[in-house]
């Protein structure tokens, strides 16, 4: 006898069309929304509640709650050809229950009188409350409304299609919870999930679909549950990769000269802040270990020259130093800092671009080659095979959340067991970083060089536009330099980018600044070019230049203490900061202009002034988390972890720090927990997503 197909033993991964009301069209339907499997589906969780237990009074109803009411129909209305209203009235006041389209055979099952449970969305049309597509229950005389707490799923056109609402999701969900297997595998061990009082799986599930209770606290714990295993997870996994990354290198002897005579030439001592993280790196670098190492400081804070003294260690003894930088223009004046800083060591500094003479290129990939204490400074052309460093010890990745993990891994390639130091501006909170990068090590620069006048910045309407344009000329006339940045564009429409920088250089000249001239540059110019233009602005042969984000990072012309944007609603907020941090670096007070465009909405217009009130960079990142989520943040964009389905990395920061703790003991004691545990939890780490080295290689 064949068993009846409902009774069939469900698993987490059985497909849809198992369970109840599913059909092959609708289970096309969640399969388009990335909904699968029966896990899938339990993980697919309400948007909100109708709470049934309670029937609202009419009075009392409120614009964009759910709720439930009980009435009797006033009037049935026609209103027009495809939609019909019932007018709801209970002692406290009335309702409209709105129905369109095909609907409008309902409407024949309303009478004037009857008894009516609805419940739905409440919204306001015309000065009138209304639910639009209510459910609803004519009720038979004497009957009480169905009590209870509903669900409400999020109903995407794919289910809409489909004929997919919530009941029927609820349906399938239920019929689910009912066929599985009592004991759903946990991702973590009863001991942490005790710990922090977090029921077992099919409670979250059981209650997060079907509350018996939904007041905020209540399911907030179960949504926590949620979190938490992601971040235990992902913290667990990135910390064992940490541990085994720990691998042996090299230790380097301290320098006894090189590095005098790099502080020598820079010209200032350093701060505080740099001396501190140059001890970290020191021990790095002098111990056996192989130094994985993240250099986080804001811009301006002088990163290059700490690195330019852990190289002058390395150096010293005998062995190559690569810095890598995303750009060519950065690469460049990376070459000149460092030409300046060895200056007289008898260090090789050789620069390693795309651009270069073929004969030129030949000479610095042979000076490479021989080895010795050569420093090569580059872009991703480091990457390319002809470089070959016979012993690199230290490897710098410049920018480094502007490197895909690809150039990262190929770079540490290179050499045996090389140190890595990674450098970045992107201000990732301390623990998000230590969690996402494992057991990668951290030094903050948190202090700026001494006489910096924090820059003034100001939002300008864009009536005062010639009053900013005479200030700038005022301000040029004293021996000052102004960059005028225009939006980043789509790389589809680099063109439109080109022609749109020399309209607008052309149109600064000519209506601006007549007598100064205005250079430019963007991203189609030849390096000749853009060196050329750049090097005119820098020596201030030509004060002015208009320029796309090509400048954005790591440019460090002292002498330029303005900056005017246009249209900064169209940038990040970080993105800004980073072009802020072009000007402000010299002795004069220097300012920034915002021009936001004329449809700016209002939310931006505000963003755009809590960035002009902030110069630490800390709190602007904070800022652009509040405004557009962690997920933007393009260090972490870029670093291949996979999307988190409840956690956000930012505002779940108290779920992450608990998981933090715990993955710190789990890694000392997993040893001791029971076999069956310790089996769901290797099978978890292997099948939580993102591929194993390439999250490795994020640092
Ligand atoms: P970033 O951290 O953004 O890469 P840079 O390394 O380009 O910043 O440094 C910014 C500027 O500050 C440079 O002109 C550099 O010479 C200068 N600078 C760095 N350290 C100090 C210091 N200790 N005292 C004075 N100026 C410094
Ligand atoms: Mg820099």
């Amino acid at each position: 006898m064949k068993v009846p197909r409902f009774k069939d033993p469900l698993l987490l991964e059985s497909s849809l069309d198992e369970l109840s009301g599913i059909g092959p069209k609708r289970r096309a339907a969640f399969l388009a929304l990335g909904l699968r499997t029966v896990e899938d589906l339990l993980r697919f969780l309400p948007r909100a509640y109708i709470n049934r237990t309670r029937i609202t009074p009419m009075a009392k109803l409120s614009e964009g709650a759910f709720a439930s009411v009980l009435g009797a129909v006033k009037a049935v209305k026609p209103g027009g050809p495809k939609r019909f209203t019932v007018i709801l009235e209970d002692a406290t006041g009335r309702v409209a229950l709105v129905f369109f389209g095909g609907a409008r055979f309902l409407s024949g099952r309303f009478e004037t009188g009857m008894r009516i449970n609805g419940w739905g969305r409440v919204t306001e049309y015309n000065g009138l409350l209304q639910m639009a597509h209510p459910d609803y229950k004519i009720l038979k005389k004497g009957e009480e409304p169905e009590k209870g707490i509903f669900p409400v799923y999020t109903r995407p056109e794919e289910l809409k299609e489909a004929t997919v609402d919530s009941k029927i999701v609820a349906a399938a969900v239920s019929d689910a919870l009912a066929r599985v297997r009592e004991r759903l595998p946990e991702n973590v061990p009863s001991f942490y999930r005790d710990r922090h009082g977090y029921p077992p799986l099919k409670t979250v599930y059981r209650e997060l679909h079907f509350p018996e209770n939904d007041e905020p606290g209540h399911l907030a714990l179960l949504w926590e549950r949620l979190k938490y295993e992601e971040a235990f997870l992902l913290c667990l996994k990135m910390r064992r990769l940490g541990k085994s990354a720990a691998l042996a290198g090299t230790a380097c002897k301290p320098g006894l000269k090189l590095p005098a005579v790099v502080s020598a030439n820079a010209g200032f001592a350093p701060t505080k802040a740099q001396e501190r993280v140059l001890k970290e790196i020191e021990e790095d670098l002098f111990s056996a270990r192989r130094m994985n190492r993240l250099l986080q400081g804001d811009v301006g804070s002088g990163k290059t020259f700490v690195c330019a003294l852990a190289a002058a260690h390395v150096l010293e003894s005998g062995r190559q130093v690569l810095v890598m930088a995303p750009t060519e223009i950065l690469a460049r004046q990376h070459f000149r800092e460092f030409s300046r800083l060895f200056e007289c060591t008898g260090v090789k500094v050789v620069l390693l671009v795309a651009a270069l003479e073929p004969s030129v290129r030949k000479e610095a990939e042979d000076a490479v080659k021989a080895g010795g204490a050569v420093l090569v400074i580059g872009t991703h052309a480091l990457l390319s095979e002809g470089v070959e460093p016979p012993d690199p010890g230290l490897l710098i990745v410049d920018e480094q959340h502007r490197f895909g993990v690809r150039q990262r891994m190929a770079l540490r390639r290179k050499g045996k067991a090389p140190d890595l130091l990674a450098v970045s501006a992107t201000p990732i909170p301390r623990t998000l970083a230590l969690t996402l990068y494992g057991d990668l090590s951290l030094s903050v620069i948190d202090e700026m060089p001494p006489g910096r006048i924090p820059v003034r910045t100001h939002l300008v309407p864009e009536r005062k536009r010639p009053d900013m344009i005479k200030f700038i000329a005022g301000k040029i006339k004293e021996g000052g330099r102004a960059f005028f940045i225009l939006p980043l564009i789509e790389e589809s429409e680099k063109l439109e980018e080109v022609k749109s920088v020399i309209e607008y250089a052309a149109h600064l000249r000519n209506t601006h600044f007549p007598e100064i001239g205005v250079e430019m540059v963007h991203g189609r110019m030849g390096t000749e070019e853009k060196e050329g233009a750049l090097n005119r602005f820098r020596d201030g042969r030509c004060p002015i230049l208009a320029a796309t984000t090509v400048v954005e990072v790591g440019i460090d012309i002292p002498e330029a203490d303005i900056m005017v944007v246009e249209h900064p609603e169209r940038f990040g907020l970080a993105q800004l900061h980073q072009l802020r941090g072009r000007i402000g670096r010299g002795k004069r007070e220097s300012f920034c202009f915002l021009l936001p465009g004329p449809s700016t909405p209002p939310e931006t217009q505000e963003r755009l002034s809590g960035f002009a009130a902030t110069a630490d960079g800390f709190a602007v990142a904070e800022l652009d988390f509040a405004a557009r989520g962690p997920g933007e943040l393009s260090g972490l964009r870029q670093s291949g972890l996979p999307g988190f389905r409840f956690l956000d990395l930012v505002r779940d920061r108290a779920v992450v720090e608990k998981a933090v703790e715990d993955t710190s003991h789990a890694l000392l004691h997993d040893a001791e927990l029971p076999s069956d545990e310790r089996l769901l939890l290797e099978q978890a780490l292997k099948a939580y997503g993102g591929d194993a080295e390439q999250v490795l290689e994020t640092a």
